[in-house]
């Protein structure tokens, strides 16, 4: 059955697993063709071939903490596609066990910020050119309740102020890829059973997708630079 996502073409980062697999598994319903990028070559094949009934979806090795498989990884999708319409950046750490605001190292503040704040930064730089081709370019980065300003936590130093600082990065990024008609957005899933979020979560990963893949199918320029949960914009 044809949908009118047809021959759209997203990347989501993380898609081995937890929400970002549950992200890939409904761009593919929708219609998407998803390339699925995880760190690990074994963990992004068997995604690839777990997603495969529901459509095409094409597994890129890259950790995106680091800037040189960042630039292959452009390489490798432009020799497939000259568009990208959708950008999902989910992949995240939450490195914060034992720590709190007096405690915590700069060693772990640095990780942090690097993989939840400088990534998505500089993936959505090396993909403006490809979304630029895109009728309707979205990206959307999967931020965290933790890091709106009521939300920071003591206790998840780290994690709070990198996801922060993603939110910071959304209004930045949406402001100056406004006249490229580029919407960003930033989302909260809510609290999800995965790995990170444990099995005490009320969410299944596919409810924590939800509104990643409705910005990602849906979301307007009038949205761009905002945040949304459960499909309702919140305050920053
Ligand atoms: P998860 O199950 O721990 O999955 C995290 C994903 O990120 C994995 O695929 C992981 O890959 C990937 N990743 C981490 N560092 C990476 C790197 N350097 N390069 C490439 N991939 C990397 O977590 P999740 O719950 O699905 O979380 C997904 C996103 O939602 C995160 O950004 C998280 O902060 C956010 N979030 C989650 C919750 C929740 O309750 N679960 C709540 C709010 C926000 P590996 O398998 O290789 O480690």
């Amino acid at each position: 059955m044809m949908t009118k996502f047809d021959g759209k073409i997203a990347l989501v980062t993380g898609g081995n697993r937890g929400i970002g697999f549950a992200i890939c598994k409904g761009l593919l319903k929708a219609g998407f063709d998803v390339f699925l990028v995880a760190r690990s070559v074994d963990e992004g094949q068997e995604a690839v071939q777990k997603l495969s009934e529901y459509g095409t979806a094409t597994f890129i090795q890259l950790d995106i903490s680091d800037d040189s498989s960042i630039k292959s990884v452009v390489e490798q999708i432009e020799k497939k596609t000259n568009k990208l319409d959708v950008l999902v950046n989910n992949a995240g750490i939450y490195p914060d066990e034992g720590v709190d605001i007096l405690t915590v190292s700069r060693e772990l503040l640095i990780r942090a910020m690097n993989t939840n704040t400088f990534s998505p930064i500089e993936l959505t730089q090396a993909l403006v050119p490809l979304l630029e081709k895109s009728q309707s370019p979205r990206v959307v980065n999967m931020s965290s309740g933790n890091g709106q300003i009521d939300g920071l936590s003591a206790n998840a130093p780290s994690y709070s102020l990198s996801k922060m600082a993603l939110n910071g990065a959304t209004i930045l990024l949406s402001r100056l890829l406004e006249p490229k008609k580029i919407a960003v957005y930033a989302m909260c899933p809510g609290w999800v059973r995965t790995d990170m979020g444990g099995e005490n979560a009320p969410r299944s990963p596919d409810e924590g997708a939800d509104t990643a893949i409705w910005l990602a199918t849906e979301g307007t320029m009038a949205q761009s630079g905002k945040f949304f949960r459960d499909r309702t914009e919140q305050p920053f």
